[in-house]
């Protein structure tokens, strides 16, 4: 199952609706994918994805994923698609640091495995819980009001969770967004306020305090992992830490150091799932609770983050997120697990279980083969 040729495909995801996070900081309209075809020797085929929410979000690039590749390719080509943290280590060598564009290959290599092995993604990650994961909404920042209309939209999707952007330099305002929300909240709905680093030291104390009587998570409240440590000491709700963990190592530091009580582990964000799953284990072996989800992408993203979701306790599993649901474009019309009831379920097939169609894609804009 010697990897033999790798195609690359780009392709632009409009949004239905233009997203604002931390305020109206930042806007994005469309996202920019790349999906990677590996072919073996064996004639098994592997899919991956890797879309970054733009450019801004986090370090990652969509061109980026392309040259990086481009980098990295002639020392994959003839690997076992397999030897999936062989290829990892290769990759590091090769290619240290950009995580992100890793991710999308190693995908492709765990679905082939999937396929070769007859297990599915969740059972070749560690086993399977028969449990749907519960998928959060992406709640764009605005105007309480406007952020209620955009949850009541995804109610009547059957979403029962919600991540809701505050953060900004408003700092009254988000006060304001918050209990308005939890005020309209219904029960057994689970809803994160995730700041994506927008807050000072200052403000996040300020506001944290202000609805410490709530008990309500916030995610990422500052830019680093430090400034989260620092408003801890000050501040009583639990917290989730998803843009700075992007290692091993800083998994183990936040258990350690008792930085967080929650996960959010973004599969493109830490280099892919080989990475993403060790993270999952120190988590799990500390007691903190995960979140698993895509940074962004089509179906297939969606598909590759609740896989490693489905291989979490129920007890530790918080969720996951259907970012297709936000798309206007499917490049896999039918296929890959779509939100029901508020839930993703990963069926029990070889692999990813799927692939787009490949009609949809394009030509490739790049093939490396032996
Ligand atoms: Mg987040």
């Amino acid at each position: 199952m010697k990897i033999k040729k790798i195609s690359v495909y780009q392709k632009d995801l409009p949004l239905s609706e233009p997203y604002w996070l931390s305020g109206g900081r930042l806007k994005f309209e469309v996202l920019d994918a790349t999906f990677v075809k590996i072919e073996t020797d064996s004639g098994h085929i592997g899919w991956g994805e890797g879309t970054p929410w733009g450019n801004t979000y986090v370090p990652a690039h969509g061109p980026g994923i392309r040259a990086g590749i481009e980098t990295i390719a002639s020392v994959l080509i003839g690997m076992d698609s397999r030897q999936n943290e062989r290829i990892e280590y290769v990759m590091d060598k090769e290619l240290p640091g950009h995580p992100y564009v890793k991710s999308p290959i190693d995908m492709a290599c765990l679905d082939i495995a999937g396929q070769a092995a007859g297990l599915s993604l969740p059972d070749l990650l560690g086993g399977r819980y028969e449990t749907g994961t519960r998928i959060m909404s992406s709640v764009s920042s605005g105007p309480p009001d406007y952020m209620m209309e955009i949850i009541e939209k995804y109610r009547k999707m059957g979403y029962c969770g919600h991540s809701v952007k505050v953060g900004g330099s408003d700092i009254e305002l988000d006060i304001r967004r918050i209990r308005h929300i939890e005020e309209n909240r219904l029960e057994g709905e689970r809803i994160l306020y995730d700041v994506n680093r927008a807050w000072t030291r200052r403000e996040a104390s300020i506001v944290m305090n202000a609805v410490s009587d709530l008990g309500v998570t916030f995610e990422q409240p500052c830019e680093t992992t430090d400034d989260i440590k620092a408003v801890r000491a000050v501040t009583t709700s639990p917290i989730s830490v998803d843009e700075s963990l992007v290692s091993l190592n800083d998994m183990v530091r936040i258990a350690h150091e008792g930085i967080a009580d929650v996960a959010g582990i973004k599969i493109n964000r830490v280099g892919g799932l080989t990475k993403a799953k060790r993270i999952r284990d120190v988590a799990i072996a500390h007691g903190i609770q995960i979140y698993v989800m895509a940074t962004g992408g089509s179906v297939l993203a969606d598909a590759e983050a609740a896989s490693l979701a489905q291989t979490i306790p129920d007890e530790f599993r918080l969720g996951c997120w259907a970012c297709q649901d936000m798309l206007t474009v499917d490049v896999a019309p039918g296929r890959g697990p779509r939100s029901q009831h508020g839930e993703l379920r990963i069926p029990d097939l070889p692999g990813l279980g799927f692939s787009p169609d490949e009609s949809l894609l394009g030509k490739p804009v790049a093939v490396y083969a032996a």
